[in-house]
């Protein structure tokens, strides 16, 4: 019987990973290396072909079903072009075409935080959950929003910009032209109570906005620092009026591996479709 993978990829700012996954989420094979950022959009996506080839090793292609690329950028999902990005200069490159083009597989590319969501919805923590969110925080601030069942990216695949959702009239400005947002907030928090402020008053206004069942935290800092999540958690779920009820605030259960199996997800769940459509 042949195994079923997907490649999935995760390109930050800082590091490229990525893993090739088979349906259960189990890793066979996977690599990181360092994002070449200040060398420009190009040298970024050599990086990503040379990074994937390595992992696909001698794999046969026909036993892979498609690589999910998630990038730190906003995308625009339905033409697969990548909107606006603060950390990596894609826009106006087309990412997709490339990556497909060089490695003879269908490439689908997606923001992080949509990934991240659909890898805790397949593999993680919530596959038995149709309405949750997964809050990242790292660098930025973002999030997947999964709503009655499905991702939910909105009329241009834009939805989720949480971070960029006012907490602060007064506060400091953001490079999207607002200002006292929460990215900004978050990233300016001088004080471990201040930062658990911050992070409380976003998800409150998550919570009462979409009534979730689940609230996954994941990205560099919500993987890693567990303190926050609970004490941010707590004051959040006394704040929010429908956070009284059957709510679940939680780390992420995938850890380090988030990005690469967030990447497989949407690569499996877009196989699927296109096998559905073909019947
Ligand atoms: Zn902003």
């Amino acid at each position: 019987m042949t195994v079923d993978f997907a490649l999935g990829i995760d390109v930050g700012g800082t590091k490229i990973a990525a893993g090739l996954v088979d349906g259960r989420g189990r890793i066979r094979n996977d690599k990181r290396v360092a994002t070449p950022v200040g060398l420009g959009a190009y040298a970024v996506i050599d990086a990503i072909i040379s990074c994937a080839r390595e992992v696909i090793g001698k794999t046969p292609r026909s036993d892979v079903v498609g690589v999910g690329l998630g990038v730190p950028s906003q995308v625009d999902f339905d033409r697969q072009e990548v909107e606006f990005s603060e950390l990596i200069p894609f826009v106006g490159t087309d990412v997709r075409t490339l990556v497909s083009s060089e490695l003879g597989l269908t490439v689908t590319m997606d923001n992080d935080a949509n990934l991240a969501a659909l890898g805790e919805r397949r593999f993680g923590a919530a596959r038995e959950v149709d309405d949750f969110i997964m809050l990242t925080l790292g660098t930025g601030v973002g999030s997947g929003l999964f709503l009655a069942g499905q991702l939910y990216r909105g009329a241009h695949g834009l939805a989720g910009e949480i971070g960029h959702t006012t907490i602060d009239l007064r506060g400091p400005g953001c490079l999207c032209g607002g200002s006292g947002h929460f990215e900004t907030l978050f990233q300016e928090a001088q004080t471990p109570a201040e930062r658990a402020l911050v992070l409380a008053a976003g998800l409150a206004n998550l919570i009462n906005t979409f009534n979730p069942r689940l609230i996954i935290i994941g990205g560099g800092i919500g993987n890693g620092d567990h303190r926050l999540v609970h004490d941010a958690a707590q004051r959040a779920t006394q704040q929010s009026m429908a956070g009284r009820k059957h709510l679940q605030i939680i780390p992420t259960t995938l850890g380090d591996d988030a990005g690469v199996l967030g990447g497989a997800a949407l690569a499996f769940a877009e196989a699927d479709e296109r096998e559905r459509f073909v019947r």
